[in-house]
């Protein structure tokens, strides 16, 4: 079987939390959950104490409390008590995640808290980074090294000439496409050269299910910053690790319920919305993304749209700031089209270089946007540089 369960994608991001809802209304629509505790049920405490072997006669002590408890039919062990922990708007994203990428997630406040999350779980002796790849990440190594001085963070682009495996601590970490030129790596093959035990990790922010399954090809672990395609509607910060198994799972919530990076509910109910409400749904924006994203590139690389004068960098800063359907802004995989020129941001990136997320408009729209402020922009330059020549 490939991709788990019984149901297509579309059907499972909509329906494959119906079963964790504690819906006590009956609501269609996911609640929003806003509270930060809940009550006991009068028995959480009372089997804590028979535990823990406190009470001098616990038979006693439970006639006493007989007939206190009306939330006597809240399953204690299901309950939640405290925000930090567990919610049931959390739970319920939670589900449908692991579900669309074939194992279990766990969600946290960014997608920053989510990579320096997996750092900490794996505890790598060597952290395999490719050179380029999202800035963030090299930021968050770096402080994941100030406390591990010994550690060894290593350029991945220097493994791929050779054919040798990782070692048993090592975690490589791909990200798919990588930005911000987006090349992609075969996971299958990395996966056979982590067979002595690394950990391979793919950050799959720019290639959400259904148009990649990390999981099935071999990584470890999915990351994802949520914020992207998955939110897709550039209204919420947030993070994903999906594993596997359970048991793994289950441990990087430990540690979340103490590094204190979870996800807020109102994040989590909006981000529940984005994966599984029709017109605006993961598979249909991301499939549909794609397809104007190859529309475009391949209109883009066809004939050179340029002069061969031009100055890469001022063309690239300008051309972001004179378009008016894509907005100049940073991030991706939102339902608007947006330009982003990285430079700003990244010093290994070339000042040419505008970065571009094709959101939902429509494809010949967003040409002719672009084609304008390709033509505003020469225009520009060539004036600036005429203005020159006359003043020689
Ligand atoms: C944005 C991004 C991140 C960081 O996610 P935040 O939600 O902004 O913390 C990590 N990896 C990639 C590829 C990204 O685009």
């Amino acid at each position: 079987m490939s991709v788990h369960e019984k149901f297509g994608f579309s059907t499972r991001a909509i329906h494959s939390d119906d079963n964790n809802a504690k819906n006590v209304l009956s609501d269609i629509a996911p609640p929003l959950h806003v509270s930060s505790t809940y009550k006991y049920p009068v028995s959480f405490n009372y089997d804590i104490g028979v535990r823990k072997g406190v009470f001098s006669d616990p038979d006693e002590l439970r006639k006493h409390i007989i007939g206190l408890d009306i939330n006597s039919e809240v399953d204690t062990a299901d309950s939640h008590v405290y925000s930090r922990y567990s919610t049931d708007t959390r739970d319920r994203l939670e589900t449908v995640l692991g579900s669309l990428e074939g194992g279990h997630a766990t969600t946290y406040s960014s997608g920053l808290a989510a990579i320096a999350a997996a750092f900490e779980f794996y505890q790598p002796t060597r952290l395999i980074l490719p050179h380029a790849g999202y800035f963030g990440t090299h930021s968050v190594a770096s402080i994941f090294r100030r406390s591990r001085p010994r550690i060894q963070i290593l350029i991945l682009e220097d493994f791929l000439e050779t054919n040798t495996d990782f070692g048993a601590s090592d975690l490589v970490w791909l990200e798919m496409p990588q930005n911000p030129n987006g090349e992609i790596y075969d996971i299958r093959a990395f996966r056979e050269r982590c067979k002595n035990g690394a950990v391979l990790v793919v950050d799959a922010t720019f290639s959400p299910p259904p148009l990649l399954y990390s999981l099935e090809l071999g990584a470890n672990c999915v990351m994802h910053s949520s914020t992207k395609f998955l939110g897709g509607h550039s209204d919420l910060l947030g993070g994903v690790l999906v594993v596997k198994d359970f048991e793994t799972a289950q441990k990087l919530r430990q540690d979340r319920n103490f590094l204190g990076s979870v996800m807020g509910n109102m994040e989590a109910w909006l981000l529940l919305r984005s994966l599984s409400t029709f017109i605006r749904s993961l598979e249909v924006r991301a499939t549909r993304q794609s397809e104007s994203a190859t529309t475009i590139a391949t209109w883009l690389a066809s004939p050179p749209q340029t002069s061969e004068d031009v100055k890469p960098t001022e063309h690239a800063f300008l051309v972001c700031n004179r378009l008016r359907l894509f907005k100049n802004a940073t991030s991706l995989g939102g339902v608007e089209s947006l330009i982003d020129w990285r430079r700003a941001f990244d010093d290994k990136i070339s000042g040419g270089v505008c970065r571009v997320s094709i959101g939902l408009e429509n494809v010949e729209d967003l040409k002719a946007d672009l084609r304008k402020a390709f033509s505003e922009v020469k225009d520009a330059l060539e004036s600036d540089s005429e203005k020159k020549t006359d003043v020689e």
